[in-house]
């Protein structure tokens, strides 16, 4: 059993197994079992490397045998990150196998994120690559180490230098068999707060998570998934993702890059039916399809993580000829989807409905008091697959969380009254960047450590491609201080590289509201004037 982490009330926890939401399977057997029937199909796609479902199943026993040999056993906390590469399948596979528990980083994190998450997860080990795209991850875990004691494996796919490698050993541990209601991995929130906070999801609620979403965008064994975001983020991992295609018996491609013509190029060589990728994504391949007469008719293409303008939502058939699917999502649970028979200013002017009819939400003002119909305000959810506390984090718990056990997203929606969700904002303090979230109290203290550096406020402002950009605020100390330097110094200090600012500004003084907090509009409005 895992201890601090908040499981449903047995009232709630009896309703879904009774109404079929939780299935009552391990995640792990669920996907031994897809890889039993779907044997000979192919699995994970990625370059040249092409891996059946007997593949994965033969290469994650082996690794499993490998971690259960260095004594990773079940509940154990892993920190995973690993890009989009084969081994982050197997790797997930094996954890599950042995009943280890996946923390999912991402690879854009950096010492910070890392140590934190080791040792807020109290991790046994930590999974990487040895070197991807220019960046060695081994050095990463050098720098990790001394603040993570706990750590007691590196294990690193490629040269592993003074690591532990990750070959496969014979002898396969019989596989565990977790309580399905328990945590079978943790994701990380986007939260407000500084660092992210761990979401431990049950095999319940996430095998129906990946499942639902498979089913509600219609995608089965003959579908190919391109894996485009992060695996370990929850978009790409299971809504569906790598883990709702390998249930359903269908593909998983591939990639990490992001360009029109390599993407369109694997689109067409994989016959990808469905990928899931953020605005801005979304608006580089519209523009590059449209310069060069690109269709992919077969495409249904999933966006989400930031806002999307209706207008672009509209050029997705008329340009590539695909179909479209919004979304909005949260690490922490609940979905809402566009349908594929929805009504064509549904799909392009709204976030969608929930995925289950036991969703519950709520839109609330300040007070927390129901908002009328159809008005602005907070989104609370609470269902089969929302969670009810982080782990290990009982203050945090107390404010995300109502005594009801609804989750306050801290996103501004509107709830129409057909049942679509539209989003409009959001009372969280966090710069969207491309669907990565950078919580901007994080970053101002990191900027506060700075010696030269007296205040700091850092704000999100309106990108045409990245949907928002970070711009720092800063009152130097003395005299002048240089903009390179200021976020040479956050890269040197170890923090993720998407969330150093894409632009410092020195100010002699940062505007307060009457209370005295700093005033974010007034900064987000002065970014035009300034040169
Ligand atoms: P994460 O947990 O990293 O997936 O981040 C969740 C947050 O992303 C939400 O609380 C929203 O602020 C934002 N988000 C997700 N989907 C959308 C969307 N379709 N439109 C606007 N914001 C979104």
């Amino acid at each position: 059993m895992m201890r601090d982490w908040v499981p449903w009330p047995a009232e709630f926890a009896d309703r879904y197994r009774r109404e079929g939401y939780w299935a009552g399977q391990p995640l792990g057997a669920l996907l031994r079992d897809s890889c039993v029937r779907h044997a000979g199909r192919v699995a994970i796609v990625h370059d040249d490397c092409r891996l059946t479902y007997r593949d994965l199943a033969e290469r994650s026993g082996r690794l499993a045998a490998r971690l259960h040999s260095l004594d990773v056993r079940a509940t154990d906390r892993v920190v995973v990150q690993l890009p989009n590469v084969p081994e982050f399948a197997v790797l997930l596979l094996a954890l599950l196998h042995i009943g280890a528990v996946p923390v999912l980083a991402l690879p854009g994190h950096r010492r910070v994120e890392i140590t934190h998450l080791c040792t807020h997860s109290g991790a046994v080990a930590l999974a990487i690559v040895d070197r991807f795209r220019g960046v060695d991850y081994r050095q990463v875990a050098r720098e990790v180490r001394p603040g993570a004691p706990d750590l007691r494996h590196v294990l690193v796919a490629g040269d592993a230098q003074e690591f532990t490698g990750w070959e496969g050993e014979d002898i396969v541990p019989e596989p565990h068999r977790p309580d399905p209601g328990e945590p079978a991995l943790m994701l990380l929130s986007g939260g407000t707060t500084g660092l992210p906070k761990l979401i431990p999801r049950t095999h319940d609620d996430y095998a129906y998570n990946a499942r639902t979403t498979a089913e509600a965008l219609r995608f089965g064994a003959d579908g190919v998934y391109l894996a485009v975001n992060p695996l370990g983020h929850n978009s790409a991992l299971g809504c569906p993702g790598l883990l709702g295609a390998l249930l359903v018996g269908g593909t998983v491609v591939l990639t990490s890059g992001v360009r029109p013509d390599e993407v369109f190029a694997l689109v067409r060589r994989e016959r990808v039916t469905l990928t899931t990728v953020v605005p801005s994504v979304l608006r580089l391949w519209l523009d590059a399809a449209e310069r060069t007469g690109t269709r992919l008719p077969d495409l249904l293409l999933q966006v989400g993580s930031a806002k999307l303008a209706p207008a672009w939502a509209g050029r997705v058939r008329e340009v590539l000829g695909g179909q479209l699917s919004q979304w909005f999502g949260i690490g922490e649970g609940l979905l809402t989807y566009t349908r594929l028979d929805d009504p064509d200013e549904v799909v392009a002017g709204t976030e969608g409905r929930p995925l289950a009819a036991a969703d519950e939400i709520r839109v609330v003002d300040p007070d927390g008091r129901p908002v009328p119909a159809g008005e602005v305000g907070e989104l609370l959810a609470r269902g089969p697959y929302t969670v009810r506390g982080y782990y290990r984090a009982p203050e945090r718990n107390a404010e995300s969380f109502t005594e009801d056990g609804f989750f306050r997203t801290g996103d501004l929606v509107r709830l129409r009254t057909d049942g679509n969700l539209v989003v409009v904002g959001r009372l969280k303090d966090v710069v969207n960047r491309a669907g990565e979230k950078v919580p901007a109290a994080e970053v101002e203290e990191h900027l506060l450590t700075h010696p030269e550096v007296l205040d700091a406020a850092v704000v999100g402002v309106d990108d045409p491609v990245l949907g928002e950009r970070a711009v720092a605020f800063v009152v130097p100390r003395g005299g002048g201080l240089d903009a390179g330097a200021v976020k040479r110094y956050l890269r040197e200090r170890g923090l993720a590289v998407f969330k150093v600012p894409d632009r410092v500004v020195p100010v002699t003084g940062l505007p307060r509201t009457a209370v005295g907090k700093v005033d974010k509009v007034a900064l987000r409005t002065s970014v035009a004037s300034v040169p």
